[in-house]
């Protein structure tokens, strides 16, 4: 999916995705998405609108209009801390909270997430150990997190992280579950159910409308 970055430059309808704002609704929590009235009280209230390169307002708007791109690789879902100040008072009941899950999901999902930032880069390799092993090992978490982020920064801590290695403070060896299959059954198993649920409810939909 081609990211197209600038959102001061004109951007062409046919460039746009009209399929994005459907994909979102159909996630459990995205289903209120057409009801905003960009009345910007979520904006004003999220404590972190500040750092994001767009406001949860905007972000709802461009789904509703089709910028992908835009949205799946900017910074605003990962800066959302989840305090949920914006769900409780949007007047419509949207679920802006939710929203910015779901995009988190699909910007991994499709590979977009920004890279080099910490937060998605901490999630994925959280994930992806945790899947692969069933719990993740603290030392090489950080290793990979400083490796994806900011080699230079991961010299500079060496020497301490040297330190806690011999005093057994900080692990590098991979820690694992017994029955790893079974948790890829299970892990299997929940996203067959996801993808069952999301058809359903984008059938719903359909037929509401
Ligand atoms: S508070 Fe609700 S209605 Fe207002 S802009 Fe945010 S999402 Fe839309
Ligand atoms: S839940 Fe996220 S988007 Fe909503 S107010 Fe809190 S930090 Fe902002």
């Amino acid at each position: 999916m081609p990211v197209w970055r600038g959102w001061d430059k004109i951007k062409y309808q046919a460039q746009l995705d009209p399929a994005f704002a459907e994909e979102v609704t159909s996630i459990p929590g995205g289903e209120k998405l057409f009801d905003c009235i960009q009345c910007g009280t979520c904006s004003g209230l999220c404590p972190l609108s500040p750092y994001m390169d767009f406001t949860p307002r905007k972000i709802i708007a461009m789904i509703r209009a089709g910028f992908k791109g835009e949205v799946l690789s900017s910074h605003t879902c990962w800066l959302c801390a989840s305090c949920y100040a914006c769900t409780v008072e949007c007047p419509k009941g949207v679920k802006i909270t939710e929203i910015m899950y779901a995009t988190k999901r699909l910007a991994i999902r499709e590979g977009v997430s920004p890279k080099r930032f910490a937060i998605p880069v901490l999630a994925e390799e959280f994930f992806r150990d945790v899947e692969s092993n069933g719990r993740n090992s603290e030392g090489r978490l950080i290793m990979k997190l400083y490796l994806k982020t900011n080699p230079f920064k991961a010299l500079k801590q060496a020497t301490l992280g040297l330190r806690l290695w011999s005093q057994g403070r900080l692990g590098i060896r991979s820690d694992s579950i017994k029955r790893k299959s079974e948790l890829k059954t299970l892990l299997k198993s929940l996203e067959k159910e996801r993808m069952v649920r999301s058809r359903r409810e984008t059938a719903h939909a359909g037929e509401a409308k």
